[in-house]
């Protein structure tokens, strides 16, 4: 069986050329054939986004509502079909896979009410001054417009959430952009089984030929173009720097440059206060552990840096660690790509000198993994900037410091970071404010005895932070506030109301 690029109301497999899926448990490749997509198609996708772009922006947003409202309602129905496509192409328990499928219905239920409320347009209006002298004053009306047609990356590690009908493109359709997605290879299936039903959604709904594509990618290739593409108005991805910091340069190189919102990695340290240490070692160490090694730690915000003061109280701590990693069942990793560049990390750190392995990895069959813990002093963290990069998987390294002053030396050395989380007792509260005022300036969200993972879907989210957390840390990725990034403002100057709302159509 093949399956084809969608490209607006067309199904199209012009290449001959096909990739396939890979089951990471099994390390078995799955029979379907997915058609890559050639220069053309891709050419054809984003030409159809940039004419539905016309018609789509000026629906209502009530009826952009009824799409999103029905791709939500598509998901639901495919039921297990969807459920055991995605578990037999991540290696996720179902428990998991069902989390994120009603995490992702809730975020396009979420950008439904946002498109029937207008509300991302945040009109503002300076009323006219006819009277004011030397000069009158016309009225000035500014509102936000959509960008145009939008290209999404998704991450392996969330096939529905951060993917094809994920949060970027949710956000998307809801202000008025159309969507071409470049389908992750790790999830090609699910991919295809989403983009079905957007393509039913917006048949149903009857939304323009255009409004939605899904490309399967030849190579690195295919994304490359749809980010050259001239009429290609902006860029949503999620996952890796080395690819969100490559995609970003090619939006900047264009004739017309465009922007690209890249959320890519982080090693979210947690600032753990001595007092934390002393009244909660094992409670402490069960939650960091539960944080660091869920679903095999493939979590954008996997807490990758602990930091504490070196005394006895943190000895114990660490043996609880340990204690509560070795139950800790190896699973399987989401690809060989991860898999690879997780064991090459660790390598990495094994071998700068001062760096202990409290809890290794073991060598075991296929892409099973158990979880790493390292011990470094301050000095050494310090001295290796390579020691304060993402490591992607069930990894964390503790940073032992001597006194607090080392441990703000070590929040200030950071670079930017999607989280930082502090653990501390009620009675050292007041002591943070230092740490705290360090750590504004290097994460989108500050977490106070919590963890890190555990994204919030909401209007108060920040997910996203300074750079290399994101290329843009003045918008969200997830949350109401995502629509922000396909959008950009304009003034009305002298315009009748009912002629700007004719434009809008809403
Ligand atoms: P990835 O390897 O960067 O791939 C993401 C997508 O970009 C894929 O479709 C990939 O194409 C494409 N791509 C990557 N480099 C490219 C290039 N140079 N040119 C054209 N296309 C390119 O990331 P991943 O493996 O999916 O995800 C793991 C990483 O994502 C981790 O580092 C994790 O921390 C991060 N992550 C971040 C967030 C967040 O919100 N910040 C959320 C989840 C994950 P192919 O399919 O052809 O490889």
């Amino acid at each position: 069986m093949i399956t084809h690029n969608i490209i607006g109301f067309q199904q199209s497999a012009t290449s001959g050329k096909y990739i396939y899926a890979t089951d990471p448990a099994m390390l078995a490749t799955l029979p379907e054939a997915f058609a890559t997509a050639t220069a053309e198609e891709t050419d054809r996708a984003v030409s159809k986004a940039h004419q539905a772009f016309n018609i789509y922006r000026k629906i209502p947003g009530t009826r952009k509502a009824e799409f999103l409202h029905e791709i939500a309602k598509g998901i639901e129905d495919l039921g297990q079909v969807l459920i055991e496509r995605i578990m037999q192409e991540t290696a996720y328990p179902e428990a998991r896979v069902i989390v994120e499928r009603n995490r992702t219905c809730a975020q396009l239920r979420m950008f439904a009410a946002e498109a029937i409320s207008g509300g991302w347009k945040t009109v503002t209006i300076d009323p006219a001054l006819p009277d004011r002298t030397p000069a009158p004053r016309p009225e000035i009306r500014k509102m936000m417009i959509p960008l145009g047609p939008v290209v999404v990356f998704g991450a392996s590690n969330f096939p529905l959430a951060y993917s094809t009908a994920g949060g970027d493109v949710a956000s998307a359709l809801a202000v008025g952009c159309p969507v071409i997605v470049k389908a992750h290879d790790s999830h090609i299936g699910t991919n295809a089984l989403v983009a079905e039903v957007i393509l039913e959604a917006a048949r149903k709904t009857g939304m323009p030929d255009g409004v939605f594509s899904s490309l399967n990618g030849d190579g690195m290739h295919t994304g490359q173009q749809l980010v050259l593409h001239p009429l290609t108005a902006a860029v949503g991805f999620t996952g890796s720097k080395q690819g969100g910091r490559a995609l970003f340069d090619l939006g900047q190189q264009r004739e017309n440059p465009i922007p690209v919102f890249a959320e890519m990695g982080s090693v979210n340290p947690v600032f753990i206060f001595p007092g934390k240490v002393r009244s909660d070692s094992k409670g402490l160490a069960g939650q960091l552990v539960a944080s660091m090694t869920m679903t095999v730690g493939q979590f954008c915000t996997n807490p990758g840096l602990l930091i504490a003061l070196k005394d006895h109280h943190t000895e114990a701590f660490l043996d609880e660690l340990a204690i509560a990693l070795k139950v800790i069942p190896e699973a399987s990793m989401l690809n060989h790509g991860i898999y690879k560049s997780f064991h090459r990390g660790v390598a990495a750190v094994r071998e700068v000198n001062g760096v202990i392995m409290l809890h290794d990895h073991q060598s075991s069959e296929g892409l099973r993994t158990a979880p790493v813990l390292a011990t470094v002093p301050a000095d050494v963290f310090l001295a290796h900037p390579q020691l304060h990069h993402e490591v992607f998987g069930p990894f964390s390294i503790i940073v032992l410091c001597e006194n607090m002053d080392e441990m703000l030396s070590v929040a200030g050395a950071l670079e930017g970071q999607l989280t930082a989380t502090v653990q501390v007792s009620d009675d050292e509260l007041t002591e943070t404010q230092p740490l705290i005022d360090i750590l504004i300036y290097k994460a989108g969200r500050i977490i106070m005895n919590g963890v890190p993972t555990g994204v919030e879907v909401c209007a108060a989210m920040t997910h996203g932070g300074p750079y290399p957390a994101s290329t843009d840390s003045r918008f969200t990725a997830v949350g109401h506030h995502a629509v922000q990034r396909w959008l950009r403002p304009v003034s009305f100057q002298n315009f009748p109301a009912n002629l700007i709302s004719g434009m809008t159509n809403d």
